[in-house]
């Protein structure tokens, strides 16, 4: 048993979840962390909404609310999204929270002792009419890098670059039109450079990572520069520096604040759990084990600024909360776009997961995530295929074996059935699903969750034939050896639906209950209300006690347990549904 840091990235609390957002950080996480616990693992997984910066700013002023309004919005319907989907977080929390606050400022004060903030002056832009601060939100102008004409001070939203406003092509005023003019700012910097040969030779320590991400990680080393770590803006963590905190035109950059929250985030989960120290077991002990989720456009973030965040506040002398561990893998997930196109939320490329959840179950989406999701490739989603993969693989699958081995036990028996003397078809079924659980398990160990759940499918497909083979409907004769047969594919099914529970926690709990068992099998978040552990306001948090449920092993199922009737465990979707959702998407 190892301890397991499940670090998954933070959505930006700037409105819903749609489903491309979840297929990279959200269900990959989950799965891999509810194997990591079956398997024995002591498993923290966090998490939680990215709060501050720029475009909830500046989405807050075009709704005329203040940006904690906003936040406080969206804070609530993301932990609904995400508890909807059955994501297991140990804390989903959120970065408004006073201890992430304190967390990010500890680790800004540690850099800083240590050496590695630099305060640099930089060109900060003015407005020429009233000589006030023009904040980054404020000026728009050209990309220099992609040409996108709409690109902000802080960042383009076309090519995702960040940026500092006197980069911008033909800056201008978005409240006046002006030209703004450029004048000496102060603002600190990450020395990011000065931590390129441990980077470089931390990097030569990995493997089993996705080569794409090593690569790409390499060559961001071979060009770093210092990178700004404040910002010309209100809203966000004070900078806890004498003649800086009190400031309240700067701010600490929001994806420095982010970043830490994997670090806070267990902490607080620490301080709720009655022992504050316990998040140390996975930070500091060197066997504990570091995985990072999320979409490639964050490979940056993960990959060298986390890691040299760590490296700095660790060494040379280790700020006051003590040297901390880098991650042991980060797992990085390409995109997934939708009818061929990317999703946009401005032009009803979208689909949100509660308009999702409204219609159909949230397995019916874990599993096209699993089976046909972004893991090392861009993959499009489409109704079609949606539908083909429920209806063909999961309903007629999965859902078929389940149904018409239960019911024909139930009709016949009322009760799991004894086995009488086993074949050698027999012998040779059982082995090859308990085989699965080193295949699959091994692949979900991996991250390799496409191959594992075609594995698992595999398997399944198998116990389907011999069932076929078998015919115990053909048996009615002989009574004895239609209960081995239905002994022995029940079995098969017990097996099967614990290789599946990490993939299809709902479907397992309810087939758990089909098959006569009773108590939690697969462990739901839930959506708790909490108060603010530093006199903040209370919020929603996601958190659960995932100490229950199956183990990743083979269980026996027991004769004479009663069955009854199975009522279906996944819907077979109707061919109208791909014309009624493409009629919803934009032309
Ligand atoms: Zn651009």
């Amino acid at each position: 048993m190892s301890r397991v840091l499940a670090a998954v990235a933070w959505p930006y609390a700037n409105g819903p979840r749609h489903i491309g957002h979840v297929s990279g950080f959200g269900v990959p996480s989950d799965v891999f962390s509810r194997y990591m616990r079956m398997a024995g693992h002591d498993v923290l997984m966090v998490s939680g909404t990215d709060e501050h910066g720029t475009p909830i700013q500046v989405q807050a002023d075009a709704e005329g609310v203040t940006p904690r309004e906003l936040v406080d919005r969206y804070n609530r319907v993301i932990v609904e999204d995400l508890h909807g989907l059955g994501l297991s977080y140990d804390l989903f929390t959120r970065t408004t929270t006073g201890n992430h606050y304190r967390v990010v400022q500890e680790l800004f004060q540690g850099l800083y002792d240590n050496g590695y903030i630099i305060a640099k002056t930089t060109l900060g832009a003015i407005s020429p009419s009233t000589g006030r601060t023009l904040p980054d939100r404020y000026i728009e102008g050209t990309c220099p890098i992609c040409g996108y004409d709409s690109a902000r001070g802080d960042q383009c939203d076309n090519c995702g670059n960040q940026l500092d406003p006197d980069q911008l092509i033909d800056p201008r005023s978005k409240i006046n039109g002006e030209t703004p003019e450029f004048v000496e700012t102060e603002h600190f910097f990450l020395d990011l450079p000065a931590f390129a040969d441990q980077l470089n030779a931390w990097l030569d320590t990995r493997d089993g990572w996705r080569p794409n991400v090593l690569k790409f990680s390499r060559n961001l080393i071979d060009d770093l520069q210092p990178r700004a770590i404040t910002r010309d803006l209100e809203w966000g963590v004070p900078i806890p520096l004498d003649g800086w905190r009190g400031r309240d035109d700067k701010r600490i950059y929001v994806w420095f604040d982010a970043v830490i929250g994997y670090l806070s985030a267990s902490i607080e989960w620490a301080r709720r759990s009655g022992d504050p120290d316990a998040w140390r077991q996975w930070w500091q002990d060197p066997e504990a084990q570091g995985y990072y989720f999320m979409g490639k456009d964050n490979i940056v973030f993960h990959s060298v600024i986390w890691p040299s965040i760590l490296l700095g506040y660790s060494s040379p002398e280790a700020g006051s909360l003590g040297a901390l561990n880098l991650p042991t893998e980060v797992v990085s997930s390409e995109y997934l776009t939708m009818e061929g196109r990317k999703f946009s939320s401005s032009r009803r490329v979208v689909i949100y997961v509660r308009d999702f959840l409204e219609r159909y179950d949230a397995d019916a989406l874990r599993y096209f995530i699993a089976v046909a999701g972004p893991e090392s490739n861009d993959t499009d989603f489409t109704w079609a295929e949606f539908r083909r993969r429920n209806n063909d693989e999961l309903v007629a699958g999965w859902g078929n074996l389940v149904n018409r081995s239960i019911s024909m036990a139930a009709k016949n028996f009322g009760e799991i059935p004894a086995a009488g003397e086993l074949t050698a078809e027999d012998e040779r079924l059982l082995a090859a699903v308990r085989a699965g659980f080193d295949s699959v398990g091994r692949l979900l160990g991996k991250h390799r969750q496409k191959a594992a759940i075609t594995e698992a499918m595999r398997i399944v497909g198998e116990v389907n034939k011999y069932f076929s083979d078998q015919a115990p409907w053909k048996l009615k004769e002989d009574k004895a050896r239609m209960g081995t047969v239905l002994h022995v594919a029940l079995q098969a099914v017990r097996d099967c639906n614990t290789l599946l529970t990490p993939f299809l926690p709902h479907a397992a709990q309810k087939i758990h209950g089909l098959l006569g068992g009773t108590g939690v099998h697969a462990p739901m978040p839930e959506i708790v209300e909490v108060e603010d552990l530093d006199n903040g306001r209370s919020y929603p948090v996601l958190t659960g006690d995932y100490t229950v449920g199956a183990k990743w092993e083979h269980v026996a199922i027991e004769p004479g347990t009663p069955l009854a009737a199975p009522t279906p465990v996944f819907r077979k979707l109707d061919e109208s549904i791909v014309e009624e959702e493409l009629a919803r998407l934009e032309p």
